[in-house]
Formats: structure tokens, sequence, C-alpha cells
């Protein structure tokens, strides 16, 4: 019963005894990984939020892109395990009542141009090989050929079609959105047996000897603009798996001292309306959990277009009756830090400048950029977005974090593709702790762990020191360009 699972508020009374695992954090990492813990190895769990769910998290205004690609075959796995989490949630979880993680199946695209990228024809057919027929690569005028008259048309307004000459196509792509993604894992949760805590803040971990057994958790209420903290509850547990998103870094250096180089960096993803110049098509998408019942399945109108990677790195997905898009930079922030906005002509607006320069740079490419329902907001908060949780790799990753006695571990980093790879990384990291050995595990190798790189930098490491990671390897760092799209052109 939920009224059993979920702690909130100045009298709530956790239930006594020691947690196999305390989750810090339910984003995208923290809420599956909670579930199968749960689920898959009957561990009593309790989740400590700092907010509600889904609350003002990452999670909350990701683009939501769901797709397959990347460079490295075994990241495609764990896409792949994650996807069909997405797309058949109640079947692939095993929960008693269905539940919908909002997948909407746009189709996906990644539109390359060979010309001005040599090499990327080789590497996408390379990809598109690896994933056993899954994604095919097409040449543009081909795929735009075999469109349906009405979403020909409106590729056309997004973007110029000669700008391509192939596209990796993934007719099972699609996104979802990331509050119905987190609504559906939290009803998983509760199903399995997961406990929460609600609108607590971890704040401190408790030592003995040389292990972390346990944290010091704050209950807060909101008091007008402040938060008021209303209870104070020491919690035990054998492990503890931060998945704290942005709050990563800070959870660490508390817990053992130790650094990472992990830094945000702040991406907003504005919104195209559906002007009289844009005059986009609508169709309709089936969503829902299918196998159901036509109850729960229900057809939404929304723009007829698939969602979009393309090599310029600006992408595009279907939001209502038009679009989102984003740009991928790596400006390296405080966690702290909040958009502030930008200047176009000297008129203030909300979007900042670092994509209003791309966006003006990328412009005559792509109509839909151009025309009167790009919203440029007065100000930031007229416009969604997050902070990607950056690290050299631009790759997620789960691990163990040293000087904690084995106890803490680390779920996160998802950079700007951390949504779709979420699920399959908890996975790792459950498997991880059930002490399957590595070569049993969904991937063998480590792509998506911290054993790829140094990722735990001992304590007194300064801030360049770390920064100096995220330059280029020939200049002495290890950042491996990836952009958001996670494909690149094999090098050696
Ligand atoms: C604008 C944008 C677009 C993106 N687009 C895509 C995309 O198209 N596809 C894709 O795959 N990925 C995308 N990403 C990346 C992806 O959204 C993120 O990698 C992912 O959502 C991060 O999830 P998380 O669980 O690590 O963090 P979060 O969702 O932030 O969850 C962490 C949770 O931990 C809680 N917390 C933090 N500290 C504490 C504490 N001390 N005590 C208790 N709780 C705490 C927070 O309140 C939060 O709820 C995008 C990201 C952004 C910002």
């Amino acid at each position: 019963m939920a009224a059993d699972q979920v702690f909130a508020g100045r009298d709530a009374r956790l239930p006594a005894g020691r947690w196999d695992v305390l989750v810090v954090g339910a984003g995208i990492y923290g809420l599956p990984v909670a579930f199968f813990l749960a689920r898959h190895h009957r561990a009593r769990v309790l989740v400590i939020e700092d907010n509600t769910i889904p609350g003002e998290c990452i999670t909350v205004n990701t683009g939501g892109i769901i797709r397959i690609a990347y460079s490295d075959l075994d990241v495609v796995r764990v896409a792949g395990f994650a996807r069909e989490i997405y797309r058949n949630p109640t079947a692939r979880l095993g929960v008693a009542r269905p539940v919908h993680l909002g997948f909407v199946p746009t189709r996906w695209g990644r539109f390359v141009n060979e010309d001005a990228v040599p090499g990327i024809l080789a590497e996408v057919t390379r990809i598109a090989r690896g994933t056993g027929g899954r994604l095919r690569v097409v040449p543009m005028a081909d795929y735009v050929q075999a469109l349906p008259p009405a979403r020909r048309a409106t590729l056309g307004r997004i973007m110029d079609l000669d700008d391509c000459t192939h596209v990796l196509v993934d007719d099972d792509g699609g996104f979802c959105d990331g509050g119905t993604a987190l609504t559906g894992l939290y009803e998983a949760c509760l199903d399995a047996g997961v406990c929460f805590s609600l609108y607590s803040s971890v704040r401190e971990f408790v030592r003995e000897g040389g292990r972390i057994t346990g944290v010091v958790l704050e209950r807060w209420s909101r008091r007008g603009e402040a938060r008021e903290i209303v209870a104070r509850e020491t919690v035990s547990a054998d492990r503890i798996v931060l998945a704290g998103g942005r709050g990563n870094g800070a959870l660490v250096r508390r817990a053992a001292g130790w650094e990472m180089p992990t830094f945000t960096s702040f991406h907003q993803v504005p919104f195209i309306r559906n002007s009289p110049d844009n005059d986009f098509a609508q169709t309709r998408y089936r969503v829902g959990p299918p196998g159901a019942g036509r109850r729960f399945e229900t057809d939404v109108e929304m723009i007829d277009a698939p969602t979009i990677s393309h090599w310029r790195d600006v992408y595009f997905r279907p939001e209502g009756s038009g679009l989102i898009f984003g740009t991928h930079h790596h400006l390296l922030q405080d966690d702290d830090y909040e958009p502030a906005g930008g200047t176009i002509d000297g008129v203030r607006v909300g979007l900042d400048q670092v994509m209003i320069d791309t966006l003006l740079e990328v412009m005559p490419h792509f109509p839909a950029l151009a025309s009167q329902g790009v919203n440029l907001g007065r100000t930031p908060a007229d416009i969604a977005g997050g902070a990607y949780y950056m690290n050299p790799e631009e790759l997620p990753f789960e691990g163990e974090v040293p000087g904690t006695g084995g106890t803490v571990f680390y779920a996160g980093s998802g950079c700007g593709t951390g949504f779709k790879l979420g699920p399959g990384v908890a996975w790792l990291l459950v498997e991880r702790l059930a002490g399957v050995p590595p070569a049993d595990r969904l991937i063998a190798s480590p792509a998506l762990s911290a054993e790829r790189a140094t990722y735990f930098y001992p304590p007194g490491t300064s801030r360049e020191e770390l920064l100096r990671q995220f330059r280029p390897v020939a200049e002495g760092g290890r950042l491996v360009d990836m952009g958001a799209a996670g494909i690149a052109v094999a090098r050696g």
C-alpha cells in the first residue's frame, strides 16, 4: 500500500530497522535502480528524494529522445535494453498494474552529410550492421521519396533536405516525456515494495570505522519562499547508491572527500510553435501500455515529423503541434548554475547566448529556426531546460565510490544522452551490486562503468585539474567529442 511506503512531512516515521539499500535521488537513474533491486533481488529499498516525484530534476526537462545508435556497440546493447522498457514497460518490468513511461513512436533519424564529414557514411553503416538490422542507412533522396507527402512537406519546413546525403534510420525510435517516465517508474517501484522519503535531503553520511553505514536526512516543508527543516533522521543501510543528478558531485565529496570530473552544462530546449509560416502537418500516434486493453491505449495528435538528430549538432523532436530543439555545446559551469539569457540585436531574450550564437549560425539550413514560431523568451524562466551533467567521455557511468568501505555506489552523469540509457545503466549497477561477474553482465566491457577511466580523484584535487580532463586528448585531456548523438567518425 502506497500509504505505508511514502513518507513526507514533520510527522512521518520511517519503518524501523536497517535497509538493504538507500537510493539517493528519484530521477531516471535512481528509480530503476530501486525497482530492479526490489523486484529482482527482494531487497528492502528506501529512495530518498529532495523533492517530489516527478520533481524539479533534470529528467523532468529532458529532451527524452529514445534511440539506440552509438559508435560503441556495447552502448547500443544497453540502449536497446532500456528502449524495450520505455516501449513496453508493463511487460518488461513485469508489474501487476499497467504503467506508461510516455513513449511516443515518432521514429528517429540521424541525418548525416558524407561530403561535409568524410567517413561518417562508413561509420553509420558499421553501426547499422552492428545492430543486426534494427537500424538501416538510406540515401537521403530515397528516404525523402519514401515519406508520406505530409511528413515530407513538414520535414522540408524543418530543414534543408539537400543538406544531408544519408539517414541512419531507427523505425522504433521516438521520445518519452520525462515526467511521465518518472511517474510510471514510481508506480512500478511502489508495486515492487520500494519505500520513499520525499522532500528529504541527504545532508551527512554516517561512518563506522572505515565504512559508510548510513545517512542523515533532513525533511523539509515550504514556508513562504524558504525551506523549513521539519525533521532530521539517521537511516542505516548496507549499501548506498548516489543517483542525485547534478547533486552527485557534492554527495561524493561529502561521503568520501573525493572529487569528480563532472560539471554542469546548462542546456535549453526552446519550443517552436506551429506558426502559419511553419504550417506543420499533424498526425496521430498511438501511446500508452499496449496489450492492456483500449482503456489504457490512446491516440495523441501531434506534429507529423520524426525525431531528428542532425549532423550540424542540432536536434528536433515533436512537442504538441510543434517542436522543441536543442544544440550541443559543453560550456562547463558550476553545479548550481542557472541560465542567464542573452541578447539579439540589443534585445534581451531568455535564450542563453551560447544557443543564440549557434542558432544564428545554423539558421540558413533550418527554415523552422527562422520562423515566427521560435520562442526566444523574455527571461530564462520562459524556456525549458536543464543541466547536462557532463564528464569527458560524454556517456553516463556507474561504479563504486572509493574511500567508503565498499558501501557507496554511483549512477549518473548522463551528459546529453543519459535518459535513454538510464534504465540500462541502472541494470549494470544492480548486476554489480548482486556480484554478477563482469563477463556475465549485460555488457562485459566498462563502456558505461567507472572502470573506463579515472573517475574519482583524491581529496585536494583542484577544479583546474578536473577541468583539464575536458581538453582534447592531444592537449593532455581525455575529451572525446561525441556530441549528444554519441556517434563520431572512427579514428585511427
Ligand atoms: C535539456 C536537456 C535535454 C536532454 N535531452 C536528452 C535526450 O534527448 N535524450 C537523452 O537520453 N538524454 C537527454 N538528456 C540527458 C538526461 O535527461 C539526463 O542525463 C538524465 O535525465 C539525468 O537523470 P538523473 O537521474 O541523473 O538526474 P535527475 O533527473 O536530476 O535526478 C536526480 C534526483 O536527485 C535528487 N537529489 C539530488 N541531491 C539530493 C540529495 N542530497 N538528497 C536527496 N535527493 C537529492 C534531485 O532532487 C533529483 O530529483 C537531456 C538533458 C537536458 C538537461
